[in-house]
């Protein structure tokens, strides 16, 4: 059975008090040893809730980072920085990066490798729109988001990383994939990897990400392949939060 993984990302939401307020309420997470979790706050607030969390159980990731490794790059950061400031690692290729800022798959390519040189986690999402979906493009679509790091940078690359399957239609829409939906894409990813590597791919953890919530969290982790969660809206809410994390346990302990 794969450890579970449920990472929270807040997106840009909150300020500093908003932040205390919703860790306070997280504390239980300490309780929950059986699952890897993660708390994704905005960039300005890396450092100082890296530095609170040091010794936790709850590691802190950036939303995004940069793939150059210095220079003249106004406003980005690097892996290396986030190394520096105790963050553990970074998503890569969420579909708000990729449609706001125009981040195709050569660059989230090499956000991937920046973060795995400075030896932190890369959690890669991958993800079709709804016009996709109703063209049966869902399956070429998120092979070819994950195949720009697989082909690049090998099986390899994946073992300390998390992959995260996020419909961009179900993003923030209150839309979910229904379980079976989300367990067929999951499957195929996993057969994507396995033509690489099988004990690579039955190892790699899958996360699913499209308006998780408390109320359809236990539905989505009794599929086999659904190993977790990237969560937005519900991870600003430390109860909603806590009941997802406690269904990712439950797939574990029963
Ligand atoms: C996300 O931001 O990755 C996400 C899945 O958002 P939400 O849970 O709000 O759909």
């Amino acid at each position: 059975m794969r450890r579970p993984w449920v990472g929270g990302n807040w997106k840009m939401n909150g300020l500093r008090a908003d932040h205390e307020a919703l860790l306070a309420g997280l504390q239980p997470l300490a309780q929950m040893t059986a699952v890897d979790l993660a708390v994704v706050p905005p960039a300005p607030y890396l450092a100082e809730i890296s530095a609170q969390l040091a010794g936790s159980s709850l590691r802190v990731l950036a939303q995004t980072v940069s793939g150059h490794a210095a220079g003249a790059y106004t406003g980005e950061w690097s892996a290396a920085m986030l190394q520096d400031c105790g963050v553990a690692g970074a998503l890569v290729g969420h579909s708000e990066r990729r449609q706001y800022q125009h981040e195709g798959d050569a660059v989230v390519a090499a956000q991937f490798r920046a973060l795995r040189e400075a030896g932190l986690q890369p959690v890669l999402c991958v993800g079709e729109t709804l016009a996709e979906r109703e063209a049966g493009e869902t399956l070429a679509v998120v092979s070819r988001q994950l195949l720009a790091v697989l082909e690049s940078q090998g099986p390899e690359a994946f073992d300390h990383a998390v992959l995260a399957y996020e419909p961009v239609w179900a993003i923030g829409t209150g839309l979910t994939a229904t379980p079976e939906q989300a367990q067929a894409v999951h499957a195929s990813l996993r057969a994507v990897v396995a033509v690489f590597d099988a004990s690579r791919a039955e190892a790699l953890r899958i996360a699913y990400g499209g308006s998780v919530k408390a109320a359809n969290a236990a539905g989505l982790f009794a599929m086999p392949d659904i190993d977790g969660a990237l969560v937005g809206g519900a991870s600003l809410d430390a109860n909603e939060f806590l009941a997802i994390c406690a269904a990712a346990q439950a797939r574990v302990t029963g």
